[in-house]
């Protein structure tokens, strides 16, 4: 929802639409409620959510670490303040260059899920700690991550075997459970299979420290969604019965859940038209769509929810789509989106919720729209 500090901006500086409006108040909320929702784990901020530099200064100045996917990620992580040893490389899909660039710039903490990657970390990166992915099922996700990350708990036994053997520092495991994740027992089974890495491997000597258990926290769309807090609370209940008193160090990499909801999107009506004249149903075309920043939008995945000047007054359904000359470009038709039939073109709304994963997904001009414009306030 647009907080009153989104809404003045707007208001008093009605800067060009489409643009996103970022409130670092509710970044700075939303990483308290994670550090008292989960007091013993260290929280690395999915960098991938929004990079924004004001956003990353200000999870630097408040202690948080960094989970990254990239040199250029690395880069910014660093230039926002974070040390080295607050940085992850934490995609398992990594050039051996880039890994050895990470290493010279003292990333010592990689994510891997099969041999392949992590014969690459020890030549590129000596005695650098691995964490193993192991797969989930992301079920009760709305934006699973299905089978492209991760390996059975089996094969994470020997991929952390052979980092073992080849020098490297055997340091965890890792899961995500899926993006945007409304089950909070999503967890528990993760758990349990990370678990069983620990006692295949403590069997042969060789202890893990570390569970890194990913992100998955959700925002508010068009439901709610259970709290931090809540989620906190079944997280610690599953680790207490899988790992006992014994418990890991663990981690958690929240990107939608720390950034979402402090954005919105100001966009505009461009056309709102008809098919045929009895045709019942309006096609209502924003200036913003999937390749404006709106791409979590495929498969009608992510619903937003969108705010406008009519609100209270009657609705029926439309077809929402974007501006470009791409018949992709259409955010919501299999399930039609109710809007006030009061709406009139050149009207104004507020998508909200869109904090997270927009900016870096706008194409760079496709029909030549700009990229979203971000205001960081
Ligand atoms: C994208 C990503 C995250 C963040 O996921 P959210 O569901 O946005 O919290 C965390 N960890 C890894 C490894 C990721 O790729």
């Amino acid at each position: 929802m647009a907080t009153q500090r989104m809404l003045d901006f707007l208001a008093t500086r009605r800067p060009e639409s489409p643009c996103l409006v970022v409130d670092l108040d509710v970044v700075q909320e939303n990483y308290h409620a994670f550090e008292k929702a989960l007091p013993d784990s260290k929280i690395f901020y999915a960098v991938k959510a929004n990079p924004a530099p004001e956003i990353l200064r200000l999870l630097a100045s408040l202690g948080s670490c960094f989970d990254t996917a990239s040199i250029a990620e690395i880069e910014m992580a660093l230039n926002a303040g974070a040390t080295p040893e607050r940085i992850s490389y934490g995609n398992t899909i990594k050039k051996e260059r880039d890994i050895e660039r990470a290493y010279a710039l003292g990333i010592r903490l990689y994510a891997v899920d099969c041999m392949e990657e992590v014969e690459k970390v020890a030549r590129a990166a000596p005695e650098a700690r691995v964490f193993c992915r192991v797969l989930t099922d992301g079920r009760g996700a709305e934006w699973p991550l299905s089978r492209k990350f991760g390996c059975v708990p089996a094969m994470a036994v020997e991929v952390l075997r052979r980092a073992k053997a080849l020098g490297l520092d055997p340091y965890g495991v890792s899961f995500h459970v899926g993006s945007q994740q409304m089950e909070l027992a999503a967890w528990d089974s993760a758990l349990a299979d990370a678990q069983a890495v620990f006692a295949a491997l403590a069997a042969e000597g060789i202890l893990l420290k570390m569970v890194n258990m990913g992100g998955g926290f959700p925002t508010r769309y068009l439901r709610d969604v259970p709290a931090a807090q809540a989620y906190g609370q079944a997280i610690f209940t599953a680790l207490r019965k899988h790992f006992g008193n014994r418990l890991p160090e663990t981690i958690i990499e929240p990107g939608r859940g720390m950034v979402g909801n402090a954005g919105v999107i100001k966009s505009e009506i461009v056309l709102i038209s008809r098919k045929s004249d009895d045709d019942e149903l309006r096609w209502v075309y924003l200036d913003i769509g999937k390749f404006g920043g709106l791409a979590e939008t495929m498969d009608e995945a992510i619903r937003y929810p969108i705010a406008t000047g009519h609100d209270g007054g009657e609705t029926a359904p439309c077809v929402l789509a974007g501006p470009t000359c791409d018949s992709a470009d259409v955010l919501y038709e299999k399930a039609p989106y109710p809007l006030p039939l009061a709406l009139t073109i050149g009207d104004e709304v507020l998508i909200e919720g869109t904090g997270a994963y927009t900016t870096t997904y706008a194409s760079v001009a496709f029909n030549g729209f700009e990229p979203l414009k971000a205001y960081v306030i």
